[in-house]
C-alpha cells in the first residue's frame, strides 16, 4: 500500500487500451437466474417513485456559477431501458432507474413537498404555520440551491413566498447537512431566528466522524461511490442508496438546539413533531420524526428502500443491527397503522397505513435476521468468512425489494456484525499473524511454480465461472508481480464479471473501479468536492490536534522531547503537545509551565493552513504566527507531520 500514485503513470499499462469485458456465459446465467426469481415487473415502486411530480431540473444538470458541473443525469441516459443490459445485475439495474427518476414531487397535497435526484440524499420541505420547514438539504451547497430554486418557482411562485423558519438535520452524515448554506446563510439564521435542530451528539459526530480516518475513508470512498468510474452499462448505474455523490462544496451549520436522547414533541412554525432518539443505527447522531396533522412519518435514514450497511466499505465503526431493528419496531409499535406515508432522506415515499406497517415489519426483520443469524452460527463455530455462504437470503427479500442489498449486503453486514462482537480475528491462529501480502503472494507464486501457471490457473478459473477463486488466485500473482500485465488484466477481467453480477452498488463500484485501477483507466480524481470554511471551522480543536498527532513521523521524531504549547487567542484555547518517544499528546486546555516554544496562532488561521490558503513561511513573515523559545525545534518538529497521500493504491500493492 505504499507505492506512490504518480508512478503508476508511468508503467506499461497505463493508458493502453485496455477494454473491458463482455459479460461471460456465467454472468448471464447468474443474471437470468436472479430475474427469473424476482417480481422485476412489480410496477408498484416505478408508480410511487413518480407520483406527485411537479416539475424538474432540465436533464438534470446543475451548474456552479463558477462553471462547475455539480450534478449531470445526462450521461445516464442509458437507464432509460426497461430492460437490464447483462452487464448489469438485473435487481440494481431496476433500483437504479428508480434512483434516476428526479424531480420536485408532492409527498402530501399542499403540505409535503420532496426534491429527489439531485444528490445522493433527499431534501424535504414541510408547509408550517408561517412559512417552510426543512429536513436534510442535501451534500452539496449548490445542489441544494438548484433544488432549492425548483421549489421557489414552482410552489412558491403558486402559492406564494414565504420564509423558512426552521431546518432540521435528520442525523450527522455530511450528505444531510452540508448543503445547508445553499438555502440559508449564517446571517439570515441569526437575523430571521431560524431554528436549526439536529438530534443529540450532533455537533460533535457530524465534525469529528470522518476527520481522524478521513484520509482512507475518502480513498476508498471512491471506489465505493465509483467516483472514478465513467457512468455506463460496464461502468457506475448507481450507488443503491441513490445515483451518487454532488460534486460542490460541502458546509456546515452550528444547530440552534438538539433533541434530547429521551426524544421530544417539538412545535416547529406552528406544527407539532414527534421526534424518536435513532443514535445507533445508522449514525451515531440520528433521529426520526412524525408528523401528526399530516400523517406523515419521516424515517430520515433509518427506513431506507435497501439493506443498508452495518458497515460501510469505505470504512466506518462498526453499527448495531440488533439497535437498528429495534428502533425500527418502536416506530412500528409508536406509529404503525396511524402513519399514512412514510418518506425518507432517500429513496421515494410509500403511501397507504398498511404499505407503512409492512415497510417498518419487513425492515425490522432484515437486520434481526443479519443480526441473529450472525451468531446462530458463529456460536455454532462459523467465522467471519463462512457466514455468508452459509446463509441464504432473509425470507422477506424475495419479497420485498427494499431489504436487498443495494447498498449494505447481508454479505458483509454479517461479517460487520461478527466483527462487532469477536474482532477481526476468526479465532484461528494461523489468521492472528499472516505474512503481509505482498511477502505472502510472491511465497504463493513459488509454490504455484511460476507466475505462468498462477496465471493459468486464474484463467481457467475464470473461465469456470469461478470468479472468487480466480480473484484469489490473481491477486496473489499481482501482489508478487505488480508489474505483470498479463496478470493485472486477468485480475480485471474477474472483477468485471463479479461487478456485473453485484445486486450491490457499492459491490460494483469497488469491483469495477479495482478493474480500472488495475487497467490503467481509472479516473484520475482525489474528490468531487471542496470541504468549506465553515465545516473545517466546526471541527473541534481538540479534535483539530489529534488529527495532526496522526500524521506525526514517529520514525523520524523518535529523538525529540519536549512540549509544544499553543495558544489560539480568537476561540481562546490553549492546547499543550507533549511529544516523546515517538509519540505526539495533546493536552487540551492545558499550560505546560517551561515549553519548547510558544506558538500564539488564531484559531482560523489553523483553518486557513487546513484549508491550503495560507502557507507558514508567509504567516511568520505577516506575524499572523508568533513563535517565543526555540523557534527551530518548532519548526522542525512541524515539519514532521507530512500530509497523507490522497491517491494511495487499494487494489494493487
Ligand atoms: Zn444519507
Amino acid at each position: 500500500m505504499k507505492r506512490a500514485w504518480t508512478m503508476m503513470a508511468m508503467l506499461p499499462w497505463a493508458g493502453a487500451a485496455a477494454a473491458q469485458d463482455a459479460a461471460s456465459e456465467a454472468t448471464r446465467t447468474a443474471q437470468a437466474e436472479l430475474a427469473a426469481r424476482l417480481p422485476l415487473d412489480d410496477p408498484q415502486d416505478f408508480a410511487n417513485a413518480a407520483r406527485g411530480k411537479i416539475a424538474e431540473i432540465k436533464d438534470g444538470l446543475i451548474v456552479a456559477k463558477d462553471g462547475k458541473v455539480i450534478w449531470d443525469r445526462r450521461a445516464y441516459d442509458f437507464l432509460n431501458g426497461t430492460a437490464a443490459p447483462d452487464t448489469v445485475n438485473p435487481s440494481l439495474w431496476r433500483q437504479a432507474r428508480l434512483n434516476a427518476i428526479h424531480g420536485l414531487f408532492e409527498v402530501v397535497p399542499d403540505k409535503i413537498w420532496q426534491l429527489r435526484g439531485y444528490d445522493l440524499s433527499v431534501m424535504t420541505v414541510i408547509r408550517g404555520k408561517t412559512g417552510w420547514i426543512v429536513v436534510d438539504p442535501l451534500l452539496s451547497e449548490e445542489a441544494a440551491a438548484a433544488a432549492w430554486k425548483l421549489f421557489a418557482d414552482t410552489v412558491e411562485a403558486k402559492s406564494g413566498k414565504r420564509p423558512i423558519k426552521a431546518i432540521l438535520f435528520s442525523h450527522s452524515h455530511s450528505d444531510h447537512f452540508g448543503g445547508v448554506g445553499g438555502i440559508v446563510t449564517p446571517e439570515q439564521v441569526a437575523k430571521e431566528k431560524i431554528r436549526i435542530i439536529a438530534p443529540h451528539g450532533f455537533s460533535e459526530e457530524a465534525t469529528s466522524e470522518n476527520v481522524l480516518a478521513g484520509g482512507a475513508m475518502s480513498r476508498r470512498a471512491l471506489y465505493m461511490f465509483g467516483s472514478i468510474l465513467p457512468p455506463g452499462p460496464k461502468g457506475q448505474v448507481d450507488t443503491g442508496l441513490g445515483p451518487r455523490l454532488s460534486a460542490g462544496t460541502i458546509g456546515y451549520m452550528e444547530p440552534t438546539e438538539t433533541v434530547p436522547a429521551t426524544g421530544a414533541t417539538l412545535t416547529i412554525d406552528g406544527l407539532e413533531f414527534d421526534v424518536m432518539d435513532a443514535g445507533g443505527t445508522e449514525a451515531p447522531a440520528e433521529m426520526v420524526l412524525y408528523i401528526p396533522a399530516y400523517k406523515a412519518l419521516h424515517t430520515t435514514e433509518v427506513v431506507t428502500h435497501n439493506l443498508h450497511n452495518i458497515l460501510t466499505l469505505r470504512g466506518a465503526q462498526v453499527r448495531d443491527a440488533l439497535r437498528w431493528s429495534k428502533v425500527i419496531d418502536a416506530m412500528l409499535l409508536k406509529w404503525g397503522g396511524e402513519a399514512e406515508v412514510a418518506l425518507g432522506s432517500h429513496h421515494w415515499p410509500t403511501w397507504g397505513a398498511d404499505n407503512v406497517k409492512a415497510l417498518l415489519t419487513d425492515q425490522r426483520d432484515a437486520y434481526r435476521y443479519v443480526h441473529d443469524r450472525t451468531l446462530f452460527l458463529a456460536n455454532r463455530g462459523a467465522t467471519l468468512h463462512e457466514l455468508a455462504d452459509q446463509t441464504p437470503e432473509a425470507p422477506v427479500q424475495g419479497r420485498n425489494f427494499s431489504t436487498r442489498g443495494y447498498y449494505g449486503t447481508l454479505n458483509h453486514n454479517m461479517k460487520a456484525t461478527y466483527q462487532r462482537y469477536f474482532g477481526w480475528w476468526d479465532g484461528n491462529p494461523a489468521n492472528l499473524n499472516p505474512l503481509p501480502p505482498e511477502q505472502s503472494a510472491a511465497k504463493y507464486v513459488a509454490l504455484a511454480g511460476g507466475a505462468d501457471r498462477l496465471l493459468a490457473a486464474g484463467q481457467a478459473a475464470i473461465a469456470a465461472g469461478d470468479y472468487r477463486w480466480a480473484a484469489e488466485l490473481l491477486n496473489k500473482l499481482v501482489f508478487a508481480e505488480p508489474d505483470n500485465a498479463a496478470g493485472r488484466e486477468a485480475l480485471a477481467s474477474a472483477y468485471d464479471q463479479l461487478g456485473y453480477q453485484a445486486e450491490s452498488g457499492a459491490w460494483r463500484n469497488y469491483y469495477l473501479a479495482a478493474a480500472a485501477t488495475l487497467r490503467g483507466t481509472e479516473i484520475d480524481t482525489v474528490s468531487g468536492n471542496g470541504q468549506s470554511r465553515s465545516f473545517i471551522s466546526a471541527i473541534p480543536t481538540p479534535v483539530f490536534f489529534d488529527a495532526l498527532a496522526t500524521r506525526f513521523d514517529a520514525a523520524k521524531g523518535k529523538a525529540l522531547a519536549g512540549t509544544f504549547q499553543f495558544v489560539l487567542p480568537d476561540s481562546k484555547e490553549a492546547v499543550a503537545v507533549v511529544v516523546e518517544g515517538g509519540v505526539e499528546f495533546p493536552r487540551y486546555g492545558v499550560t505546560d509551565p517551561a515549553p519548547v516554544a510558544t506558538i500564539t496562532v488564531d484559531r482560523a488561521t489553523l483553518d486557513d493552513v487546513m484549508l491550503g490558503q495560507a502557507q507558514f513561511p508567509a504567516l511568520l513573515q505577516s506575524g499572523a504566527i508568533q513563535i517565543e523559545g526555540d523557534r527551530a525545534a518548532f519548526l522542525s518538529w512541524f515539519a514532521l507531520h507530512p500530509p497523507a497521500d490522497p491517491r494511495f493504491n487499494v487494489v494493487v500493492p
